[in-house]
């Protein structure tokens, strides 16, 4: 569905990818893990075209997003792409409803709808009684799973998550994981998640381990926390 071929990406002379290649399959959960300063971030952000490459070429479903300029591309990432953040990054002037209403009214819905679909999301991911509230309000864990509710609102091709479970404590976390596995499983939902969580790495289908700006290896199966131990 989505494929980024011999990605590189320089920041003055250092440089964060190298010819990096990867292919992200309909309803599929990989996680990209590795250490800190191997290039994830910026592997998630060209992919989820928040950031361009230097060389290379992105597709999503076999048209090359590299030549889209800025306007175009932003319609594209409103349409098809949803973020989710370490910091949840909800708006603090709107309340929970709100924030998960403007991906859709940017994208063109009216607010009635956009209202009602967003207060719909909230309420599956047992929100029900927080629609009203602002994020100040609201728990981590809440947040977070507001946050999932704006990324899921434009029914996205896939959700970018950088490390999503990264502020929470593990009960949090461990219903952050539940809720992507469940999303995946119920919607057909596509996820690629940057992270360091073990927990999360329990749910994924494929675990992308990047070091130095490459993938260095990629495996295609569930690995269990004690194994995510050993990676460096
Ligand atoms: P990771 O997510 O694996 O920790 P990043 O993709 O965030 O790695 O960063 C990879 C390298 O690129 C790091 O050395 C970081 O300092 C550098 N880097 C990332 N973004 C920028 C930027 N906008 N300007 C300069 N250097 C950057």
């Amino acid at each position: 569905m989505i494929r980024l071929e011999r990605i590189s990406k320089a920041y003055g002379n250092l440089e964060v990818l190298s010819n990096v290649s990867l292919e992200i399959k309909k309803n599929e959960i990989i996680t990209i893990v590795g250490p800190s300063g191997a290039g994830k971030t910026t592997l998630l952000q060209i992919a989820g075209t928040l950031d361009r490459p230097d060389f290379g070429i992105i597709s999503y479903d076999d048209q090359d997003i590299g030549a889209f300029n800025d306007k175009r591309l932003s319609e594209f990432r409103n349409r098809n792409i949803g973020f989710i953040f370490q910091f949840h990054q909800l708006l603090p002037e709107f309340t929970a409803c709100e924030n998960v209403a403007i991906p859709a009214m940017i994208g063109g819905t009216s607010r009635k709808k956009a209202m009602a679909k967003a207060a719909e999301l909230l309420d599956m991911l047992g929100l029900s009684e927080r629609l009203r509230h602002k994020p100040a309000q609201m728990s981590g864990g809440e947040r977070q799973r507001a946050a999932i509710a704006r990324a899921l609102i434009n029914e996205p091709k896939v959700i970018f998550a950088d490390e999503p479970t990264g502020s929470l404590d593990s009960r949090n976390r461990d219903e952050i994981c539940s809720i992507i596995a469940d999303l995946r499983q119920r919607l057909g939902q596509t996820f690629v998640i940057v992270t360091h969580d073990p927990t999360i790495t329990t749910i994924a289908d494929r675990v992308v381990k990047m070091a130095d700006g490459r993938i260095v290896s990629e495996e295609n199966r569930r690995i269990s926390p004690e194994e995510l131990e050993s990676v460096p």
